[in-house]
Order: structure tokens, then C-alpha cells, then sequence
């Protein structure tokens, strides 16, 4: 029976097996040694670093509505003219933010730009989407793909006070920021119809299976019934 009294040595020798996690130019190792082998095989993540969450914050000083302003004069002229979209890029030089259109070549739902030929490089591109809404489309989203900076776009052109979306680019990811993170005296009609502080100042009628328009007897009984405050 000298063989069953050999299995715990056995065991116990099995489990001196040695992990040591390493970080390489192109990912994580697990260096493992057992009583077998030593190897070396990449993982997809190494249990012995912190975790890291991607982020980035705008620090300088907010873009004044102002410039913003001279950007939609140019995108609504544009989209009068054409029904087209237009871009302008974004610089920022000694402190100050300005706007210049570069020679474009528009269409309803694209465009295509050279760069400024007056030496500085953009910081950013503020581009419209005529009475669409305010989002950074897939196209948008690569064409800032090799342009870290900030990026707006402008919707709902059709409004008096048109629709923004805001997110800085860095290294081909995007993170998207709130319009006031970034832009200074932003009026209050500029936040997103979803947004805007006072939606929670209104409660809608209950849902009924009749015309919802029409404002019957009964409608006035619910609205007497209602407690206002
Ligand atoms: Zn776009």
C-alpha cells in the first residue's frame, strides 16, 4: 500500500505551481511554472494592476457663445443657399478661441475640407447638420479619427436656438461632454429638448383611449381633480 500513502506527496507537489503576471509591448503574460514545464502565454488581462477608466475633462477656458454664434450665422447662410451642411475649424491662440470656414465642398448629409493653409494647426471643428438633430454621426466620428480636439456639432438648424452636441477626440476615442463643460453663456434653449431643466416642472395627462386633444368633460373633471400646487 506504499503507493496510496504516495498520492498526497503527489498532490502536494502539484500544487507548487508559480504565476507571475508581466506586462509586454503588446499586452499581459502569465509566466507559469508547474513541476512539468515553465512557459510563458498572453492574457487578456493582468489580475495585478489596477484597473484604469478612459477619461478626459476640458481644462482651458470655455469658448464663448459668441463664436459659436459666428458659426451658425455661416452654417445657416450655407443651408439657406444650399440645404447643405458646412464645417469651420477651432483654433485657440493666446487666449483666444476663433472660427474660420476652410474651402468646402458640401452636400445635404456630408462634406469634405482642406485644412487652413494660414500655418496654425485647429484645435477642434464645429460642424452642422442642417434641421437634423445634434449628434456625432459614425462618418463624424472617424473624420476626427486623426484630429484630437474639440468637436461640436450643430442641429436643428430650423430652430431659433439650434440643437449641440460637444466631445472631445483624443487618440481616435471620443468622449462626450455636456455643452456647458465646454462652451461659455450657452442661452438655456441650447440644452437638449430631453434636458431642459423645467421638464420637471410638467406632468402630462393620463394616457386614454380617445383623442388626447380632444378636451372633453371628463378632462375637466380629471384637472379639477388633480391637486395643484
Ligand atoms: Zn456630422
Amino acid at each position: 500500500m506504499s503507493g496510496l500513502k504516495g498520492v498526497p506527496e503527489e498532490k502536494a507537489e502539484t500544487s507548487k505551481i508559480s504565476y507571475q503576471y508581466m506586462t509586454g509591448k503588446d499586452g499581459h503574460y502569465l509566466k507559469k511554472r508547474t513541476r512539468l514545464f515553465d512557459a510563458v502565454v498572453k492574457v487578456d488581462v493582468n489580475p495585478d494592476l489596477p484597473v484604469i477608466e478612459e477619461s478626459a475633462t476640458f481644462t482651458a477656458q470655455k469658448i464663448p457663445y459668441a463664436v459659436l454664434a459666428e458659426a451658425i450665422a455661416f452654417f445657416r447662410a450655407v443651408w439657406a443657399k444650399t440645404g447643405a451642411e458646412a464645417i469651420v475649424l477651432l483654433w485657440f491662440d493666446k487666449g483666444q478661441w476663433s472660427v474660420h470656414a476652410p474651402a468646402q465642398i458640401v452636400g445635404p448629409a456630408s462634406l469634405k475640407y482642406g485644412r487652413l493653409q494660414n500655418g496654425l494647426t485647429p484645435v477642434g471643428s464645429i460642424h452642422s447638420h442642417g434641421a437634423m438633430g445634434a449628434f456625432h454621426s459614425g462618418t463624424d466620428r472617424n473624420d476626427a479619427a486623426e484630429f484630437d480636439g474639440v468637436h461640436i456639432v450643430v442641429g436643428r438648424l430650423d430652430r431659433a436656438v439650434p440643437e449641440l452636441a460637444v466631445a472631445l477626440h483624443v487618440n481616435g476615442k471620443g468622449f462626450d461632454l455636456e455643452p456647458e463643460q465646454v462652451i461659455e453663456g450657452l442661452p438655456v434653449a441650447a440644452v437638449k429638448e430631453d434636458d431642459h431643466p423645467w421638464l420637471e416642472m410638467v406632468e402630462t395627462m393620463p394616457k386614454r383611449a380617445s383623442n388626447f386633444h380632444d378636451f372633453n368633460e371628463e378632462d375637466e373633471e380629471w384637472m379639477n381633480m388633480h391637486e395643484w400646487f
